[in-house]
């Protein structure tokens, strides 16, 4: 079992869990609602802000909370349209948060979305061989105010970037669960940290803004078209047949195409939206017309939206992405028959669909460092 932080951090705390907390030192329960609006809506960096709470309860949150559980250890603002945050939680471990400004499609050059790319995990045990989380196993989960955490590093780094008054702090209008881990795999963490970022008395976040991303663990999508929360849904499909899928996501073993579709059709049927199928592009492995057309009949019956990424280069894997014309080819065959699907091209894309490779260099380079001392 993985050991516990010292402290709780106050970013998993829900309005109940710290009404409750405050209650039982024998302070009013209207204390945890300005607690969380430090917290959430006036951005307190340290608990000498909150200067309408009593010394002596800013005293005891020191010692029984983190305010900020993940630490910023690099910001790398590049000059397309992305930054990375690599983030340091308190046993080391090493997670990244990406924020992508995307210039809508009609909108021009005009970076116009911005959405905010989170991990659930430190590592990830699903085992993809494509993908640069997977290849040290998981490490362990991360807990729900570390999953919160990342989100308010991203309004800090945002409210620096453009200094405003604080009325207008930052803000963005997607979040992505796509970073590092199977996020259903940490699920109870998961919903709970969704349930702050949505709340209120949180960050006051739209659940429809808000995507889900699974390699496929079919009872959990279940699962999750049970909430009460409505979340969009993003399915890592990557192999058409389940041939193809099983030799690329050991997942599909468990989960085949004749259980995973089924999972994916009821939960686009639950909550009335398109569910976005990731298809990632990978020269030799799934990139033939065979699998577009397999592909393009799973999305005609789904009715779901297709996202194909060609695949980015990770240091020590084999694989490749396929030549433009090879991409645009496979996603003609989708679109000649009215499948709803997006070839990603734009350079910014890249580092969201990377997410942990910044990590693994980290890690890589630092056990680099310690060998050689
Ligand atoms: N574990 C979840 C969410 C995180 S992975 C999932 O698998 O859906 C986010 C997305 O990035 C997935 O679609 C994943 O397959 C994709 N991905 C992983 N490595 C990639 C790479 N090297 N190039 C492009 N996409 C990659
Ligand atoms: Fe894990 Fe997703 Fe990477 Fe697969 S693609 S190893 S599920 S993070």
């Amino acid at each position: 079992m993985t050991p516990a932080p010292a402290k709780r951090p106050l970013t998993g705390e829900t309005l109940d869990s710290l009404r409750l907390a405050v209650a039982e030192r024998g302070e009013p329960e209207f204390r945890a609602k300005q607690i969380l609006d430090w917290v959430y809506k006036k951005r307190a960096r340290s608990w000498d802000e909150m200067t309408n709470l009593p010394k002596g309860l800013r005293a005891w949150l020191a010692d029984t909370f983190t305010l900020m559980p993940a630490s910023l250890v690099l910001n790398r603002h590049s000059a397309d349209v992305t930054d990375k945050l690599l983030l340091e939680l308190w046993d080391k471990s090493l997670i990244e948060t990406v924020i992508i400004r995307a210039p809508q499609e009609g909108v021009g050059m005009e970076c116009s979305r911005k959405t905010i790319c989170i991990s659930t995990q430190v590592g990830c045990a699903m085992g993809c061989v494509f993908c640069a989380s997977g290849l040290a196993g998981l490490r362990r989960d991360m807990s729900a105010g570390e999953i919160v955490a990342q989100l308010l590093q991203v309004c800090y780094a945002e409210d620096e970037r453009t200094p405003r008054a604080r009325a207008e702090l930052a803000s963005f209008d997607n979040i992505v669960v796509m970073g590092m881990g199977e996020p259903l795999a940490n699920y109870e963490a998961l919903m709970r940290a969704l349930t702050i970022v949505n709340a209120d008395w949180g960050l006051g976040f739209g659940a429809r803004r808000i995507t889900v991303s699974t390699s496929g663990l079919a009872p959990k999508i279940a699962r999750l078209a049970d909430e009460a929360l409505g979340f969009r849904l993003a399915v890592s499909l990557h192999g058409a047949t389940d041939e193809v899928r099983s030799r690329i996501m050991p997942v599909n073993k468990a989960y085949p195409l004749p259980k995973l579709l089924p999972a994916i059709r009821a939960f686009g049927e639950r909550h009335g939206r398109m569910v976005t199928l990731e298809f990632i592009l990978i020269e030799d492995v799934n990139d033939s017309l065979e699998q577009a057309r397999a592909l393009r009949d799973i999305a005609l019956d789904l009715h779901a939206h297709v996202n194909l990424i060609p695949y980015n280069t990770v240091e020590g894997l084999p694989w490749r992405r396929p030549d433009a014309v090879r991409q645009q080819a496979f996603a003609d065959v989708l679109r000649k028959s009215g499948v709803s699907a997006t070839l990603r091209r734009e350079k910014g894309h890249e580092i969201a669909a990377a997410c942990g490779q910044l990590r693994l260099k980290t890690e890589r380079e630092r056990a680099g460092g310690e060998d050689s001392t």
